[in-house]
């Protein structure tokens, strides 16, 4: 049971469930039917299934109905770069920033890759992505480019980069992860021949993804089994949680925390004038601030916060007893010094002014406390 006393600004990581889409997960949840069973009980089933498939083709305003369910957007990502490797695309142009569920993987799973860099100040370098889409002209290139980053909160220039692929006859794969239900869908929904989306970092149970195929896009069959999903995904349908998926994706308003990011980082200049903000000058998504405080380490600040009652995540991931810093971080050329103090706050839909003032006054007191340790 989660602590009620707490301030989660850790959304970007994933999100408390919306109040509608843990109702209707619980009502699911109690309505026992496997989707593929020709009974009445299936039938029940399969209506969850083909309902929320319905609701998030209507949501993301795209006209195909061509969406595949899976066990979240790391396999969505898995089975869209299969999907792009069995239909013969031989250079996978990857953007620095992808989550490692698009860069790992297709590095793993393709010979020939180019990696798009970022400039300094977390953009996307859009001429060496033309130099690599003109270099691969005589092949089969497919671009991946996320709508939004998920430590920074950069939003890639979508329509943009979409002109040039088509351009240079590429096609387009758009991890949407952090955008779906932050940013507006005709934003980056309609660009992309392979789109994926997860239901839990905006207010959906975890553990569910799809992935939507442009028509003339062909899906991997190397999910072999039961044949759910048209044959493109096998495995039995987790009813629940594509209905609250459906739910989720009928319930999304504007999301908008640019308010309570502003006002946190107006706090955090004024009581630490050298704060690095990552992206600021940049188009962000507006519910994610990554900041850097010299001296005070990700490590030791994200302790400090979490003893205070406060989640928050830093940029980089600590695995076999060694700090690994963050590659997004890398990519903008960040020094390693200021790097191993980055920290991610990431607000969500119930986030309130309250949590705002909650981990300034811990990011204070803590402060305080190293401070005179250090004295
Ligand atoms: N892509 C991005 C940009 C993400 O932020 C994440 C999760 O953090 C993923 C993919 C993987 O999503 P999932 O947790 O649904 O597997």
């Amino acid at each position: 049971m989660q602590n009620l006393d707490r301030t989660y600004l850790d959304n970007n990581a994933t999100s408390p469930l919306r109040i509608e889409v843990r109702e209707a997960m619980v009502a699911a949840l109690d309505d026992c039917g496997n989707a593929s069973s020709i009974h009445i009980d299936g039938q029940r089933a399969r209506k969850y299934v083909e309902n929320s498939r319905k609701q998030l083709v209507a949501y993301l305003g795209l006209p195909s109905s061509d969406l595949i369910f899976t066990s979240g957007a790391t396999e969505a990502c898995q089975l869209a770069l299969d999907s792009a490797k069995s239909m013969g695309f031989d250079v996978a142009i990857i953007g620095a920033a992808e989550h490692d569920a698009i860069y790992a993987y297709a590095l793993e799973i393709f010979e020939n890759v180019k990696i798009v860099p970022l400039k300094t100040n977390g953009e996307i370098d859009i001429s060496v992505l033309e130099k690599h889409l003109s270099e691969s002209a005589e092949n089969k290139p497919f671009v991946a480019i996320q709508a939004a980053n998920n430590e920074t909160g950069i939003i890639s220039p979508i329509s943009q980069i979409s002109g040039l692929i088509r351009q240079y006859g590429a096609a387009f794969m758009v991890d949407a992860v952090q955008a779906f239900g932050k940013m507006k869908p005709d934003e980056y929904a309609g660009y992309a021949d392979w789109l994926i989306i997860s239901g839990h970092k905006i207010g959906g149970p975890l553990g569910i993804g799809a992935l939507l195929l442009a028509p003339g896009i062909e899906p991997a069959k190397n999910r072999p089994g039961g044949g759910q999903e048209r044959g493109n995904r096998s495995g039995t349908q987790n009813t629940p949680a594509i209905h609250a998926f459906g739910t989720l994706a009928s319930v999304l308003d504007d999301f908008d925390q640019s308010e309570l990011r502003d006002e946190f980082e107006k706090e955090l200049l004024t009581n630490w004038p050298n704060a690095k903000i990552f992206g600021k000058e940049l188009k962000r998504l507006t519910n994610t601030s990554y900041f850097a405080i010299p001296d005070w380490s990700a490590e030791h600040l994200v302790i400090a916060l979490d003893l205070s009652g406060v989640s928050v995540s830093s940029g980089s991931a600590c695995s076999s007893g060694s700090v690994k810093t963050s590659r997004v971080l890398k990519a903008m050329n960040v020094d390693e010094s200021i790097a191993k103090c980055a920290v991610r706050v990431s607000f969500g839909w119930k986030s309130t002014s309250q949590d705002v003032k909650a981990i300034l006054n811990a990011m204070k007191a803590a402060d305080l406390r190293r401070k005179a340790q250090a004295a």
